[in-house]
């Protein structure tokens, strides 16, 4: 079973999970920028971070055949000081030219600030400037619709092409929205908390199979790199054609891709 894994956060994984993944058919994997788990203490801390995404796991995905994509941004969480995220915004375009740049991301909101909507706005921008797609976080738990309607309506402000931008980590109360407006829709697959495997499935069964990918994350805290090929042979023992597993874990995400201009066909 061959698929891609089109949001998984490398490093924080050791390399036995580089093996694993690609053991288990994982031949493309794109990495967004995220919170490292702690603040960085200056704007040259995501300097480092980048040229880790853009040269670094680029090196060590090849070492097991998959190839290595990444977004760049400053997430939303460490956007509420705007100044110190403005300085970051200054580093990005110096990067945007490297082979492994598929785009602007994950933007979004984590606690739906006005601070983090500005940096978000901006970060749209730089994205139109240099036209480019976009991978949206959307926040967590009570504040996740509200957030994922404020991003809707900030993208429909700037005029973003809706087919062009991922929102992720949807859930039930969100996806019709997300879809509806003509996004990309991402779920995200963990252990213990948001998105069960079976929970996946479901909704691909309510709103259907088109525009939507599945990502395991795969970050600091408790997830699993393999929850994309789980999820695939869940879809199997639950009778579903070899062709639809891979639609959605191969097809769908290479479509979205496909979008990026330095995404390798
Ligand atoms: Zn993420």
């Amino acid at each position: 079973m061959k698929y891609i894994e089109p949001h998984g956060h490398m490093v924080s994984r050791t390399t036995d999970d580089y093996q694993r993944i690609a053991m288990a058919g994982c031949e493309i994997l794109c990495e967004p920028a995220f919170w490292a788990g702690y603040d960085r203490s200056s704007p040259q801390g995501f300097y480092d971070y980048y040229r880790q995404l853009t040269d670094y796991e680029p090196k060590r995905a090849a070492k097991f055949g998959i190839k290595h994509y990444t977004w760049l941004c400053i997430n939303p969480k460490e956007s509420e000081d705007a100044g110190f995220a403005r300085e970051v915004l200054q580093i990005i375009p110096e990067f945007l030219d490297k082979p492994n740049v598929l785009g602007i991301g994950e933007i979004g909101l984590n606690k739906n600030t006005k601070n983090e909507l500005a940096i978000f706005e901006e970060h749209v921008a730089l994205a139109k400037e240099h036209d480019l797609p976009i991978l949206i976080h959307t926040p967590h738990l009570e504040d996740k619709l509200k957030g994922t309607r404020l991003i809707i309506d900030s993208l429909k402000n700037a005029n973003v092409d809706p087919s062009r931008v991922v929102i992720d980590h949807a859930e039930e109360h969100t996806m019709p929205t997300v879809l509806d407006n003509g996004f990309w829709a991402g779920m995200t697959l963990y252990p213990e908390s948001k998105c069960s495997l079976a929970r996946a499935i479901d909704m691909l069964e309510l709103y259907g199979m088109e525009q939507v990918w599945m990502n395991s994350a795969c970050d600091w805290g408790i997830s699993d790199p393999l929850a994309i090929v789980k999820c695939g042979l869940e879809m199997k023992r639950r009778m579903y054609d070899e062709d639809i597993v891979q639609k959605v874990i191969y097809d769908n995400p290479k479509k979205f891709l496909s979008k990026c201009p330095n995404f390798l066909q």
